[in-house]
């Protein structure tokens, strides 16, 4: 193992996003190629707002996505005793103190600040203060170093400086005793050994502060690496009004995980024209560095592309396993009919998404209600009882089991009755299937079986003729 050690670090407030779980892509991936360690770390100090059915949620999503990591979960919430230590190190040493000015005399000065033109900044009235009236609520406040400034070398944002005097003196410890936000982030990215924080570009205005914190504390500052977000297509930032943000919500809808993750991986991040990545060549190839600046906007067709493209060259057992649940959503059991791997084969070269294949995959389990009657009209006229009976008559004679033998016994009935395919073909499709988007022919028998087969061919006849 290398000495890299990297981690994500999502506040358990909803589900994993998409943007999230991009991030914890990028670590994983930077863990994964270096052979370093991948952590994860739920930071859930805002008890107010962090549930377990997030925690969950993220979890699932992770697990989903097939992003393991090898620490974790570790829960801010466990570690209260840590941070106050910390805090009471920081005191010990001068470098941070208590301050007793109450929220209204706060909320007054910020006013005033702004009323002035002024950005409102914490005047350090409490910075010099030696008398610590008893029994007054308090904070404590970090005596942030005045002076120069703040400066780092982002690994995606290039060179970063923050004038010192724009960074006032953060709380680190509210009056109920509990530690903020900025000030665990440290302690944990400190105590884990993080040496790269990659997180989304929100965070930017939090690092100076983070890093002379570090620099307090005495430990060695990590580097860097902040991720633009995702945009919807309106460019604004992506959110459920743009549709689906939870990866959950991708599963759903049919997605496989390393379509997501394709698609996620190549979202301002480029390798050549390379579009499509597996999983050993996102490790090989990606380079955190080559992250674009600017934000990527979600592009849903594309995404679409890419889950065709791992449809169809998936394995069709795996397919069929994660195709079940789609089918067994619209009340179809797979239990008695065609063999569900048989029918996967039938569909996976058309279909964008599970959503999509378990919809047309509906008719080989439930024979059709009713039939394209247009379609039949223009395909069959007049020809259609005698079509329907010469290909019941060929199917009950022939030998055929291959989807190919079956297509050939087609091509010799058009040759024989002097038909066109499209005559014999479409009013066949039309009785296995209801409508003419079906797979060829041939492959359907062969899912369906000869006999099934044979008995919907007579029934469209049947119903049809009536
Ligand atoms: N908990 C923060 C979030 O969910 C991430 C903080 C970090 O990565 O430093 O946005």
């Amino acid at each position: 193992m290398s000495a890299i050690r990297v981690r994500f670090a999502p506040s358990p407030t909803g589900f994993l996003h998409v943007g999230g779980a991009r991030t914890a892509l990028f670590n994983w991936l930077l863990a994964r190629k270096q052979g370093g360690t991948f952590i994860l770390r739920i930071e859930d100090t805002d008890v107010e707002r962090s549930t377990k059915e997030s925690v969950d949620a993220i979890l699932q999503g992770m697990e989903w996505l097939g992003l393991d990591w090898d620490e974790g979960p570790f829960f801010q919430s466990d570690c209260f005793e840590l941070y106050k230590e910390h805090v009471q190190k920081l005191v010990d040493a001068g470098k941070a103190y208590k301050c007793y000015c109450s929220a209204e005399e706060l909320e007054k000065k910020r006013e005033q600040a702004m009323q002035e033109g002024r950005k409102p900044k914490y005047d350090g009235t409490c910075r010099e203060r030696r008398d610590h009236p008893a029994d007054a609520p308090y904070v404590i406040r970090f005596r942030a170093p005045q002076g120069d400034e703040v400066v780092f070398d982002d690994l995606i944002k290039g060179r970063i400086a923050f004038p010192a005097e724009e960074l006032d003196d953060l709380i680190i410890q509210r009056t109920d005793g509990t530690p903020t936000y900025n000030f665990c982030v440290v302690i944990d990215d400190a105590v884990m050994r993080i040496t790269t924080v990659i997180r989304g570009d929100d965070h930017v205005n939090n690092t100076p502060r983070q890093i002379q914190l570090y620099e307090a504390l005495g430990f060695p500052v990590p580097q860097f690496a902040h991720v633009p977000m995702i945009l919807g297509s309106d460019k604004a930032r992506l959110s459920k009004r743009h549709g689906a943000t939870s990866v959950i919500a991708y599963r759903d809808m049919g997605y496989l995980p390393e379509a997501l993750l394709n698609y996620l991986v190549r979202l301002g991040w480029s390798h050549g024209d390379d579009e499509i990545f597996s999983l050993q060549e996102m490790i090989d190839k990606f380079d955190i560095r080559h992250v674009g600046r600017s934000a990527g906007v979600f592009n849903t067709e594309k995404l679409n592309w890419l889950n065709a493209h791992y449809i169809k060259a998936g394995d069709p057992q795996r397919l069929a396993g994660l195709l079940q649940p789609h089918l067994a959503s619209r009340g179809v059991s797979t239990q008695d009919g065609p063999d569900l791997v048989a029918v996967v084969k039938t569909l996976q070269e058309r279909a964008q998404t599970l959503e999509e294949m378990a919809e047309r995959a509906l008719f080989y389990y439930q024979p059709p209600q009713g039939y394209d009657e247009a379609a039949l009209a223009k395909f069959a006229k007049e020809h259609l009882q005698a079509v329907y009976a010469a290909v019941a008559e060929k199917l009950i004679e022939s030998p055929a089991i291959t989807a190919a033998e079956f297509d050939a016994l087609f091509k010799e009935l058009c040759t024989e009755r002097g038909w066109k395919m499209p005559q014999v073909g479409q009013p066949v499709r039309i009785a296995l299937s209801g409508g003419t988007q079906a797979p060829g022919i041939g492959e359907i028998i062969v899912a369906l079986g000869k006999q099934e087969a044979i008995r919907r061919i007579q029934k469209a006849s049947e119903t049809v003729a009536a």
